[in-house]
């Protein structure tokens, strides 16, 4: 049967692409109420065409009754008034994103994809739907405190269409080179003048993406930790060395807090997202029960034993 509906939905389209246009006639009343304006759209279909093959997404029938400009029609049945309220707008998805930066002139066809990525890599966002690590949050925040000029779209828009300039040989490297260079110079200036604060911005951030729960045993946070020796890392209490809790983490991947408290042993839920897989969220604790029922993590999560707590907080 899965078969069945690919194969048709495939014959289909094909019909679809040599059958002639559709034609939709829509229409569209203004109706004003007291001050609140109302909209009613018809919409129907004159000519078939190729819907008559590939009927999905055509649109439904609605007959509207003919209106003039500056008809008054009854209101003979008002809509119960519906409580709502405004959604935030939807997070970007990769595709999405990638449609904005082409809309904003940022990169280029075959960049694009790549600095997306090193995004990724850098920590800065995480999922997809793509949402900023704190991390993230913070560098594009302290640029934009102390720097704005790097921080807009324009500005890297604007260099994008020199350097097409320069294919075009409207302007020399040598031009475009010095333009840019001069730019970032000031730029310098900007982010060394600010310099404490900029770093005070951006560590308050990583402080922030480090926490990655709240400790079972003294409620105090639990941090993300690279011990000084091995460099591993590690989850350790905050508390330290009044409390000794510690996990073991894999060490390779970003690590994203989920505000889940596993139900079984009451350590905190992590996730872990990491390039070409898929995202997987787990328990810290390596032997809670809920571990035996898992893929096992062995191999990938020494215990930082020997090591120690006095990590250095990288
Ligand atoms: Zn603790
Ligand atoms: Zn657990």
């Amino acid at each position: 049967p899965q078969e069945w509906k690919m194969y048709e939905l495939v014959a289909r389209r094909f019909m679809a692409t040599l059958a002639g246009e559709a034609r939709v006639l829509s229409v569209r009343a203004d109706l004003t109420c007291g001050p609140e304006p109302f909209v009613a759209r018809g919409s129907r279909t004159v000519e078939e065409g190729w819907y008559r093959f590939y009927p999905y997404g055509r649109k439904k029938e609605v007959d509207l009754p003919h209106l003039e400009a500056g008809d008054e029609v009854e209101v003979t049945d008002a809509p119960p008034p519906k409580r709502g309220e405004t959604q935030p707008p939807p997070r970007y998805t990769q595709g999405k994103l990638i449609e904005k930066m082409e809309e904003l002139g940022l990169g280029t066809k075959s960049t694009r994809h790549a600095i997306i990525e090193s995004l990724y890599e850098r920590g800065y966002i995480y999922g997809d739907p793509i949402a900023p690590t704190e991390t993230g949050i913070a560098v594009a925040e302290a640029l934009r405190k102390f720097a704005g000029v790097i921080s807009s779209p324009e500005m890297t828009a604007a260099l994008e269409r020199d350097m097409d300039a320069i294919v075009e040989g409207a302007e020399t490297r040598r031009e475009v080179v010095d333009k840019s260079r001069e730019m970032l110079e000031e730029v310098m200036h900007l982010l060394e003048s600010s310099r404490s604060q900029v770093a005070a911005e951006i560590r308050n951030g990583i402080r922030e993406d480090r926490v990655m729960g709240t400790c079972p045993e003294c409620g105090s946070p639990l941090r993300v930790i690279r011990a000084r020796k091995s460099k591993k890392r590690f989850v350790g209490c905050s508390n330290y060395p009044q409390c000794t809790v510690t996990y073991p983490l894999p060490q390779n991947g970003n690590l994203v807090p989920t505000d889940e408290v596993c139900p079984e042993c009451g350590s905190p839920k992590v996730r872990m997202v990491s390039r070409g897989r898929k995202p997987w969220t787990f328990c810290l604790d390596p032997s809670c029960p809920t571990k035996s029922r898992e893929n096992p993590t062995d191999g990938h999560n020494p215990p930082p034993g020997g090591e120690g707590h006095p990590g250095e907080e990288a």
